[in-house]
């Protein structure tokens, strides 16, 4: 073993329970055909193969056990990611009371658990937003408490993730109440984040996924807007400005190639109607086939203005060099792309050039 260098491999399957056995396979395989061609053995092994099996010129842990120790001697910072745990999203509210009084040592205390933040909003709910999202808690004595509470000041509404993020969220929460909170678990958050005098517990969770989808859609509703890429650019860049959509996480839920109609620009800008550049907007918007989207996403009208940039391109290259209009406009009319400027303005557009609204 110490008379030249050894070659050491940490072999990884995508069930890592199964890449012990799956390597036993393989060297039993290997060694049942030692008579095949030798053009197709790997160099290394060449001229070795003949005569000795793999077992003897490899050594291969039996047990996980063992190939976790090995592992840890070749390659102490080695790290396995768990792969049973899936990475997940759950919806934490911190309430008024706890957000007034220690908003940073529970934002410290959740990035140390590993959580990261992938959205979050501060709102006062209205009566209405409360009784809307708890109205399965409606008829309970504490409800008028609990509406009391959600309505007195701002909430910090989170989106966490991190692998098995509803479960672990609802862990360290610990039980429902202040009260038994404090009795059974004292060093859960409920317990610890407690605000004198008031009975109700100053952080949700959600309690399985199909809650937490419910309820991040409840804060974090899905929009929709409606995106073209202007004819001179989808003519030269439509690949480049299809993968920026793709990297900012739009989901394209309807897509169709072809050249405005004079009626459909005018629709999108009306409000221009009048202005000296109306008639040559309508113009190079009609002059070749535009890619027509639908894009959605948390956000989607302002998201997709701001990955458009400045109308003009020359102030985009200043101020976003990023985006797309500072990257691929040719001029302010030919400046890439159109984004709807707000919801109502997107709804109508989209049934204009799609004849629905009606998006999954
Ligand atoms: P957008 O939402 O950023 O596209 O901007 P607007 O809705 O204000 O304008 C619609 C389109 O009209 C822009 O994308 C430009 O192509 C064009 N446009 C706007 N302002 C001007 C201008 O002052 N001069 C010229 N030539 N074109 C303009």
């Amino acid at each position: 073993m110490m008379s030249g260098p050894c070659h050491i491999l940490v072999i990884t399957k995508k069930e890592a329970t199964d890449a012990i056995p799956h390597w036993k396979e393989l060297r039993e395989l290997r060694e049942s055909v030692p008579d095949e061609p030798k053009a197709e053995k790997p160099d290394r092994l060449e001229g070795t193969m003949e005569t000795e099996s793999i077992l003897n010129i490899c050594d291969v842990q039996d047990s996980v056990e063992d190939a976790s120790r090995q592992l840890a001697f070749f390659f102490p910072n080695f790290y396995i990611k768990k792969t049973d745990q899936k990475v997940e999203k759950t919806l934490a509210l911190i309430r008024p009371s706890l957000l007034k009084e220690r908003r940073h040592s529970i934002m410290q205390r959740i990035k140390d658990d590993g959580f990261k933040i992938a959205m979050q909003k501060e709102i006062i709910l209205s009566e209405e937003q409360t009784r809307e999202f708890y109205k399965e808690h409606e008829n309970q004595d504490y409800f008028p408490v609990l509406l009391e509470q959600m309505t007195s000041g701002p909430t910090l509404v989170l989106a966490l993730t991190r692998e098995n993020a509803v479960a672990h969220w609802r862990d360290l929460l610990g039980p429902k109440t202040v009260e038994e909170a404090k009795k059974e678990n004292p060093n859960s958050l409920r317990a610890k984040y407690a605000v004198n005098n008031i009975p109700i517990d100053q952080l949700h969770g959600s309690s399985t996924p199909d809650d937490a989808q419910k309820e991040l859609q409840f804060f974090f509703p899905q929009e929709h807007t409606l995106a073209l890429i202007k004819p001179a650019a989808a003519k030269k860049h439509k690949d480049d400005i299809m993968q920026k959509v793709k990297d900012a996480g739009f989901t394209i839920s309807k897509i169709k190639e072809e050249a405005l109609t004079r009626e459909m620009a005018t629709q999108f800008y009306k409000d221009h109607k009048g202005k000296p550049f109306f008639e040559e907007l309508v113009t190079c918007m009609t002059e070749g086939p535009s890619v027509i989207m639908v894009l959605t996403k948390v956000n989607a009208v302002e998201e997709w203005r701001q990955l458009m940039g400045p109308t003009d391109p020359e102030v985009a290259k200043e101020t976003s060099p990023e985006s797309i209009r500072a990257r691929f406009a040719q001029d302010i009319l030919s400046n890439a792309v159109h984004g709807s400027s707000n919801r109502e303005h997107a709804l109508k557009s989209i049934e204009c050039v799609f004849g629905e609204i009606d998006i999954d």
